[in-house]
């Protein structure tokens, strides 16, 4: 089942985060928003549309910052989805896993998907994703993780690694695999490390801004070797390379279906990349309705609804006559856009990088069981 057909509704929650990651990809975005949270009414009457409209009945929280932060507003969103939704609905988080014995206990009774950004062993992690105070976070995600996998109340609960792959941890993957292992972890997504959101397309910036370097080749070595030590134990670990492999696409993710990502300032997102409406800048092309205070309904931009449907690899220059076309879809839009400044445009390292993988441990032989976060 292609990574497109995650369809279901998100909440971008709150910008309030409680870490501090070295390379939080919209940093400098939420930082110029300061504290923004969606409001109750605006999450509701998404919840109506989108119910009314959708046959999918899944619900998701994730970022700009972290969701728990703003845990009475998720309680509150969770309570009238399932109000209004039915014994059906099922719902997801995105989380740091840096949050209270209290959340604990409510996710354990009612979320069904848990995804921890979570970057491996503790020497790795901490560095990367400290607190805001600069303390490691490490020993509090697995404090929250081992209570929750050895609880007896759990039922139905999934708890993945999301790990962002920079140079600390692409030499160490099936280490990785182990640590994760231990915590009681079965499904691990990676996804190499990627340029910030800023104010301009990253071809465009003339800041002179460090992108930070990452040695794709050996991510891949050394991912090839994780993925079959992982297989071998029974672990599910997967690159978002390769979240298409496990089914024919001709689009790439969600994003071109589009579905709705409400964001803290009452916008319509397509993207997990563009998380404020305001100004998004280059990645405006996200943005594709507005909840409209004196109507009280969310209003929609049918040009750029077609432009983001449009975007399939059947209709990409360079993606017609791939050969794996069908298992890509023609890349992820967001890190697209926000690196070339073009639906269109190409990534040409991750090209390579995923005619490789296709060559050397694709197509799946089965339907993924849980789908890139
Ligand atoms: S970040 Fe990429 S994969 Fe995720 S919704 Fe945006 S375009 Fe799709
Ligand atoms: S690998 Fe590159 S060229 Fe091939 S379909 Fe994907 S984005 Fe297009």
């Amino acid at each position: 089942m292609p990574h497109c057909n995650k369809q279901m509704i998100s909440f971008f929650l709150t910008t309030k985060c409680n870490l501090r990651c070295v390379y939080c990809y919209n940093g400098e975005e939420r930082l110029l928003v300061k504290d923004k949270t969606l409001r109750i009414h605006i999450a509701k009457a998404a919840i109506d549309e989108y119910f009314s409209n959708n046959t999918s009945r899944h619900i998701r929280f994730y970022g700009p910052g972290e969701v728990t932060q703003e845990f009475d507003l998720m309680c509150q969103i969770v309570e009238y989805a399932k109000k209004v939704g039915g014994t059906g609905v099922t719902v997801e988080i995105q989380t740091n896993g840096v949050f209270s014995d209290n959340v604990c206990k409510w996710i354990l009774d009612n979320i069904n998907i848990m995804w921890v950004s979570f970057d491996g062993t503790p020497d790795i992690h901490d560095i990367q994703r400290p607190t805001a105070k600069g303390k490691p976070s490490s020993s509090i995600i697995e404090k929250n993780i081992k209570w929750l996998n050895s609880t007896p109340k759990k039922k139905t609960l999934m708890i993945g690694a999301r790990v962002t792959m920079t140079e600390l941890n692409i030499r160490r993957q099936s280490e990785l695999v182990n640590y994760f292992n231990n915590l009681g972890i079965k499904y691990i997504w990676t996804d190499p490390l990627f340029p910030e959101v800023k104010e301009t397309a990253v071809c465009n910036d003339k800041t002179g801004r460090i992108v930070d370097f990452f040695d794709m080749d050996t991510y891949i070595d050394n991912y090839i070797n994780a993925y079959k030590y992982a297989s071998d134990i029974g672990l599910f670990y997967g690159s978002f390379l390769t979240c298409n492999f496990d089914g024919k696409t001709n689009i790439h993710c969600r994003a071109c279906t589009p579905v709705p990502h409400i964001t803290p300032d009452g916008y319509v997102s397509a993207c997990d990349m563009v998380v404020i409406g305001e100004n998004a800048h280059h990645m405006d092309c996200f943005i594709y309705g507005k909840w409209d205070n004196y109507s009280k309904m969310f209003i929609y931009f049918d040009n750029k609804i077609k432009a983001l449907k449009e975007r399939t690899s059947d209709n990409i220059s360079h993606c017609k006559t791939c050969e794996v076309k069908n298992y890509c879809g023609g890349y992820c839009l967001g890190e697209v856009v926000n690196e070339t400044g073009k639906l269109d445009g190409q990534k040409h390292e991750v090209c390579k990088a995923i005619k490789r993988l296709f060559k050397e441990i694709g197509p799946a032989k089965h339907p993924y069981a849980y789908l890139h976060p």
